[in-house]
């Protein structure tokens, strides 16, 4: 799956993803194997998936597996299995973000060689000892701001690990404006960016914002969908295609499927993997109808395949609220 040539540094603007006049949407489907995929991934999933499939655009499968610590043994084949199960299909072999490590490493020594990024020895409670008050409503999962320590600390990455005996991280300058962008499903974002943010991690492993970027970029995809808590990423994503000079895709960002209580759907409010469905013979149409009940697209009640979907889909029908997903109710689409 390695590729030869990098299509990121090519000249060729198909290559790079650039979208030519009327060259079809290309979108993608990207689980972390971290854990099994739940009704919450599968309605973003089947969203991004209705919206290409209804241009007639190619959607892609992305495996994104860098986060070393968190990915699961077997959670891969488990997510291929669910998708197919669900009746989402895509477009050419799965990729394996891992495979592509040569592009990822590439970008960021492109950022490192141009200045625009610097090795970073602090260790996670030095930032959290030095850092003000969290700004956790802006950060992509509660991070703290990173308060600067290592800006002009160190001359080089070499010189950063012989001096403090530690692997060193690296980490974006950022100029500190933000960067607004049209959502096509919320409208006007502020795109808010605060705090020097990793790109590669003290353990070597690319970032996720920098191998989204590189991976999309080389992929060509042109529409991104999928749930809000990822908004606080988006300006970061979009000030990397600024400093690659790669276009950046549209992005769509959808409300989260939470609990009665207002929470983001987890563990607390009952087992709602696919998995777990499946084994309780659920079927996928009640799963999916469910699914498009929830978000607008058809009325309660209905069994409905993804491909049933297809015709009708419109995005501007799907609601502004956070799904509600009620515990008590252990199937889908069984009242
Ligand atoms: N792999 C990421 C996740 O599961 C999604 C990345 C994205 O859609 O940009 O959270
Ligand atoms: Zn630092």
């Amino acid at each position: 799956m390695e590729q030869e040539k990098d299509p990121i540094y090519s000249n060729d603007p198909e290559e790079k993803g650039e979208r030519l006049p009327g060259s079809l949407p290309i979108g993608r489907l990207a689980p972390s194997p971290t854990g099994v995929l739940h009704l919450g991934n599968a309605r973003s999933f089947l969203i991004a998936w209705l919206s290409i499939r209804q241009q007639g655009g190619r959607i892609l499968l992305r495996i994104e597996d860098l986060d070393g610590p968190r990915v699961r043994k077997g959670a891969t084949e488990a997510a291929i299995e669910d998708l197919q199960w669900l009746g989402l299909d895509w477009d050419g072999e799965v990729l394996i973000q891992s495979h592509f490590r040569e592009r990822h490493d590439q970008a960021l020594e492109d950022l490192v060689s141009r200045g625009l990024a610097y090795p970073c020895t602090c260790t996670r409670s030095e930032i959290e000892s030095a850092a003000s008050a969290p700004h956790e409503s802006n950060l992509p999962s509660s991070e703290t701001v990173y308060p600067g320590t290592c800006r002009d600390r160190w001359s080089s990455v070499e010189e950063a690990r012989r001096v403090s005996g530690r692997e060193a991280a690296i980490r974006l300058r950022l100029e500190g404006s933000p960067i607004p962008f049209e959502d096509r499903f919320r409208g006007s974002e502020p795109g808010h960016l605060e705090g020097d943010f990793v790109l590669r991690k003290r353990d070597g492993t690319p970032s996720y914002q920098l191998a989204v970027v590189a991976d999309d970029a080389a992929d060509g995809i042109t529409e991104v969908i999928r749930a809000d808590d990822l908004i606080p990423s988006t300006p970061r994503q979009l000030l990397l295609y600024r400093l690659f000079g790669w276009q950046p895709p549209s992005f769509a960002h959808l409300p989260l499927l939470v609990g009665p209580d207002g929470l983001r759907l987890a563990k607390r409010h009952g087992d709602t993997s696919l998995a777990h469905y499946r084994s309780q013979g659920v079927t996928p149409d009640e799963v999916v109808g469910t699914l498009a009940s929830l978000s607008g697209l058809v009325g309660p009640g209905l069994k409905r395949m993804p491909e049933d979907l297809i015709d009708d889909f419109d995005l501007g029908r799907i609601g502004k609220d956070p799904l509600i997903w009620d515990g008590t109710r252990q199937v889908p689409g069984r009242d």
